[in-house]
């Protein structure tokens, strides 16, 4: 962390807990920084088994995908070899829940993932807070068309700051967002470049 970098929440420890709070925090729009005193994931691996209930809360964070994309194994049965045969002594497919199996991966992969789940907003399209139009669950923002006129176009949120609402899809690099004068103003209404 550089002396001068700001922030209002400060998480200290960068495991499991700190880096999902932190990145829950983030995107709730508090300024965050996670502090950790290791460099890198590169010490003793404590994440290869990766159980049913984390890959559900893997889910809820929005990182299910990337980490199915990842290479993993997946355990849903154990058997024991014993003199008598092949016993059964675990079996997950009973488990309530999206995933009945557990999910063995490479040493480090587990802590990498959860890291870009927050850096994934690097290079994200931001806009002012205020350019963004609430309407019950939803989020829209208005797009200044080549045509001269308004665009209603429904956003997906990511991160929010007081300063920056990140939009993660609905609006492409490029594109013009009304930021001022948006309320209010209905889809495809004429509008002209303030000059
Ligand atoms: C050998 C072993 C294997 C395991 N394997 C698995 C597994 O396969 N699957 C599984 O689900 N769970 C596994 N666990 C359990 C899992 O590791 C823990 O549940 C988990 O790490 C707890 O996360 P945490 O964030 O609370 O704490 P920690 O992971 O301990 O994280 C705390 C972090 O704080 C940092 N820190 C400490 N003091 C400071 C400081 N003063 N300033 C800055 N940073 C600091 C530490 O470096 C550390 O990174 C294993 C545990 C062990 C011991």
């Amino acid at each position: 962390m550089a002396n001068n970098e700001r922030a209002t929440c400060l998480v200290v420890g960068g495991g499991p807990a700190g880096m999902v709070l932190g990145l829950l925090m983030a995107r709730a729009g508090v300024e965050v920084t996670v502090l950790e005193k290791h460099a890198d994931f590169l010490r003793d691996f404590r994440g290869d088994t990766v159980h049913a209930s984390t890959l559900t809360l893997l889910d809820e964070l929005g990182l299910g995908e990337r980490f199915a994309a990842m290479p993993h194994r997946i355990l849903d049965r154990v058997q024991v070899q014993l003199d008598s045969g092949s016993v059964q002594v675990g079996d997950m497919s009973r488990l309530p829940g999206a995933h009945q199996h557990i999910a063995l991966v490479a040493p480090f992969d587990l802590n990498i993932i959860v890291y870009q789940g927050r850096l994934q907003h690097q290079h994200a399209l931001a806009v002012p807070p205020g350019a963004v139009i609430h309407e019950d669950e939803d989020a829209f923002v208005m797009v200044a068309g080549a045509d001269n006129k308004a665009h209603r176009r429904k956003v997906t949120l990511g991160l929010t700051t007081p300063k920056l609402a990140e939009i993660t899809s609905g609006v492409k690099a490029g594109e013009n967002v009304i930021v001022q004068g948006q309320q209010g103003l209905p889809d495809g209404a004429d509008i002209a470049p303030a000059k």
